[in-house]
């Protein structure tokens, strides 16, 4: 990080804004396109303040669109090769179980992008993950190729190849102003930065972002609960670090989903989650809540008791992360509509971990104007009407 009184100056090919996963996975493909590039991240790293910290996210090859699932073969041979260029381990194979009525056009779509994903019944689950209870009616899909990604040893990964690759990374650096043209001017709280290409990588902070550049992108962050549960019993087959990951479609109760994996932060306890959150601010998102009900912890102890009894029905730790969510719950990868040189990756709404590694190579080719190795058609700005209402 540079010393506050010195102001930096300088040219890049390329200035990537926020160091989150998919910031960093951008500025690694451009590293390794040999573009001079320049990665800035508000915070000192790491941190826990956006989307991407914590040990764990699942990756799996289930996708019920069709755009996604195409793109997971890629992703997965994108994180082997990160992990062959780094000499570590990124991901541990679990197998995911997704359950929920049987017939439910949502588990049906999941089980079909799997080919002939197999369908377990109440009797197969208990007896291949006895962890598991299914309710009358209810079955579950496997898809075996799913696992947990190590997410702060991958993102600490993404930024040593970038560095190694020649790329420029300054943390502790917020970026306070855009000035747009054929040469970007990005002015931080340490210095003036030009490029001829920037893209905005800034997670939920990036409709703030955005705004002066008379976008107004339909984002809406989230405040999520953590929650680690603990085994009753220390060590009960199936349960804390031997589970698989989880995730629900078509539960009346939980609409957006529930979703859980074997917690790497917490050794034994099991992270399970509620796949939505309440608004919020990225700014406000860790102050204090006294006294404002918790509906999520009331809808997942109420889960687990069902499901999971093998765990206490009370949370033994819990913490805050942020999604940023479309209305699609689609990502945004595009150019900016005005200024064809900015472009955008945002709207992750809670499942860009596993996809990171195609993201960056998108935006990358979408920033050097090369053709997009998948389809961008449904990533695509415009397709929320009244985007350019503040376009200057
Ligand atoms: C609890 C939780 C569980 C999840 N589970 C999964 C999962 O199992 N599988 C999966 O695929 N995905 C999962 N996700 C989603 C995934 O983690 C996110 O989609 C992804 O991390 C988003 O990354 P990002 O780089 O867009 O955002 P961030 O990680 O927030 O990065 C944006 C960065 O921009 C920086 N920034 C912002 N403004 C400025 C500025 N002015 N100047 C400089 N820097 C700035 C921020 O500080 C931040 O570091 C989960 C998310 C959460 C919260």
């Amino acid at each position: 990080m540079a010393a506050p009184s010195q102001t930096q100056k300088a040219t890049y090919d390329v200035i990537v804004i926020g160091a989150g996963i998919q910031g960093s996975f951008t500025a690694y493909h451009l590293a390794k396109c040999h573009r001079n590039t320049l990665l800035l991240e508000q915070f000192l790293l790491p941190h826990s303040r956006g989307s991407s910290h914590g040990q764990s996210r699942i990756i799996r090859s289930a996708y019920p669109q069709e755009y996604y699932s195409r793109m997971m073969p890629d992703s997965f041979r994108l994180w082997q090769q990160l992990e062959a260029e780094t000499g570590t381990t990124l991901y541990r194979q679990t197998g995911l179980v997704m359950l929920g009525p049987a017939g439910d056009p949502g588990l049906e779509a999941y089980r079909r992008s799997l080919g002939d994903g197999q369908i377990l019944d109440a009797a197969a689950l208990a007896q291949r993950f006895p962890g598991f209870r299914l309710q009358a009616g209810e079955v579950a899909v496997l898809d075996s190729t799913a696992g947990v990604l190590f997410a702060d040893r991958a993102l600490r990964a993404v930024q040593e190849v970038f560095r190694r690759h020649g790329g420029t990374l300054r943390d502790g650096e917020k970026v306070l102003r855009i000035e747009p043209g054929a040469t970007v001017t990005v002015t931080t709280t340490a210095g003036v930065y030009r490029a001829p290409r920037l893209i905005i990588t800034a997670g939920a902070w990036t409709g703030a972002f955005v705004e002066p550049l008379g976008l107004r992108l339909p984002l809406q962050p989230l405040r999520i609960d953590v929650c680690y549960w603990r085994e009753k019993q220390p060590g009960s087959a199936g349960m804390g670090s031997v589970s698989p990951c989880f995730l629900t479609l078509g539960l009346s109760q939980a609409p957006h989903g529930i979703y859980g994996l074997p917690s790497l932060e917490y050794p034994g306890l099991m992270k399970v989650c509620h796949h939505h959150g309440s608004p919020t601010d990225p700014e406000k998102r860790d102050q204090v809540l006294s006294g404002v009900p918790r509906p999520d912890i009331a809808l997942l102890s109420s889960f687990i008791s069902s499901y999971l009894p093998g765990l206490e029905p009370q949370p033994a730790v819990m913490e805050t992360c942020l999604y940023t969510n479309t209305p699609d719950e689609d990502f945004i990868l595009d150019r900016h509509p005005k200024f064809c040189n900015i472009v955008i990756g945002a709207g992750f709404s809670g499942h860009g971990f596993k996809l990171a590694p195609v993201v960056g190579k998108l935006l990358c080719e979408l920033s050097l104007g090369e053709e997009p190795s998948h389809n961008m058609a449904p990533f695509a700005i415009t397709r929320f009407p009244g985007v350019l209402g503040a376009a200057q």
